[in-house]
């Protein structure tokens, strides 16, 4: 056996309406198969627009600019994320402010956000881990007591939802990610959603380079020009006509992934030890099956276990080295309190291969393994 971590799953459409995208003479962005997208991520998230981006950590770089983020302002943030959240702030000069997680769902803690607020705090950016929604009432409470804005990290969490709601689609605004590692994957690709209807003129402005190219195209203006700061962060219709094959078939992208994450839910909780611990879902949250996780005690088990199923053909992956801990988060970022679940996850989480085409085979054989890995480490 040979069980990759992850593996692309194409669904039916991909090839023909990229075939399509190329006969229709023109590949640059926001052509047909992008409006399609647009559209499609409004109707299933519920946010006021959605501007597809080349990833989503470009999606977080215009958050940033949107937010008027500026040198020496700081933003809160989990320490146990990927680097665009942070990257995307220190761009503009900003400080993250690294808070610890919970230690159920690994999301940002936010009774502990209180504490970290200072006369420079702008901005909340709560990331939503494996798909499973941040306690995002308390989160807004304590955005709304000292005038913060919320951005959503909802890199992981595409068709996951808070109290019913789509996450990306809570804050003002929130990130989408399409990267290849995660549910819904065009290669690279992201978005950014816009909540707060009175962002969405300047993101398009932003997005185009900083003109008002995307008015002119509309018919709005007769001629367009540079109007604020921008880059470019448009993906090409090649990526938006793969995109658009992989959203028509999202429900049953996830409906697979959840059999295999329910699968692992079920015969690993079965496993009698107490050297990890299954990952926790709380009932207002509508997860999307995007990682499984096992939590064990220390690094040294967390080792062991990932060698002793490298030696039998599964690759299994530890994930986040805390940004506090990092040379660049050193560098340019501030903690508030102790991190001590975060370095916890740090040192004892381990994602199990989870991908929509693994087959019931696949999934039986890395509970088999890892049922007799526990054992034997026990
Ligand atoms: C994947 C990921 C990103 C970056 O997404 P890209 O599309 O690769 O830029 C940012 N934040 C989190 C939490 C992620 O998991």
């Amino acid at each position: 056996m040979n069980i990759p971590f992850n593996k692309l799953f194409v669904t039916a459409r991909e090839t023909e309406f990229i075939q399509d995208a190329v006969a229709s003479g023109c590949l640059t962005g926001d052509g047909r198969y992008t409006r399609l997208c647009h559209a499609w991520l409004e109707e299933n998230t519920g946010c006021a627009k959605a501007l597809l981006a080349h990833s989503c950590t470009g999606a977080l770089e215009m958050a940033a600019v949107l937010a008027n983020i500026g040198p020496g302002d700081e933003v809160i943030m989990p320490s146990y994320t990927f680097v665009s959240t942070a990257n995307a702030f220190v761009l503009r000069g900003a400080v993250p402010v690294f808070v610890d997680i919970r230690p159920d769902t690994q999301n940002l803690d936010e009774r502990k956000i209180a504490a970290a607020v200072t006369a420079r705090t702008k901005a909340i950016v709560p990331v939503h881990y494996a798909g499973v929604a941040c306690e995002m009432d308390g989160i807004l409470q304590v955005a709304g007591e000292h005038r913060l804005l919320v951005i959503e990290d909802a890199a992981q969490g595409v068709l996951s939802t808070y109290k019913g709601k789509a996450l990306g689609a809570i804050g003002a605004m929130g990130t989408l990610s399409f990267h290849g590692s995660k549910n819904i994957a065009a290669g690279e690709g992201g978005a950014l959603l816009i909540n707060d209807d009175f962002l969405g003129e300047r993101a398009e402005i932003i997005r185009e380079k900083g003109t008002n190219r995307s008015r002119f195209f509309r018919g709005e203006v007769d001629k367009y020009t540079w109007v604020d700061i921008g880059s470019s962060y448009l993906p090409s219709e090649l990526n938006a006509a793969f995109l658009w094959a992989q959203l028509q078939s999202a429900e049953e992208i996830q409906a697979r992934r959840m059999r295999v994450w329910e699968t692992y839910f079920r015969r690993l909780g079965a496993i009698n030890s107490d050297l990890f611990r299954l990952p926790v879902c709380p009932p207002e949250c509508g997860h999307n099956a995007h990682i499984f996780y096992v939590l064990f005690r220390n690094a040294g088990i967390r080792q062991s276990f990932i060698q002793a199923l490298k030696e039998r053909g599964i690759d299994a992956l530890f994930h986040y080295i805390p940004l506090h801990l990092s040379p660049a988060g050193r560098r340019y970022g501030r903690v508030s309190g102790r991190l001590e679940n975060t370095e916890a996850a740090g040192e004892g989480l381990v994602r199990l291969p989870l991908w929509a085409g693994m087959s019931a085979k696949d999934v039986d054989y890395v509970c088999e393994t890892v049922t007799d890995v526990v054992k034997k480490l026990s």
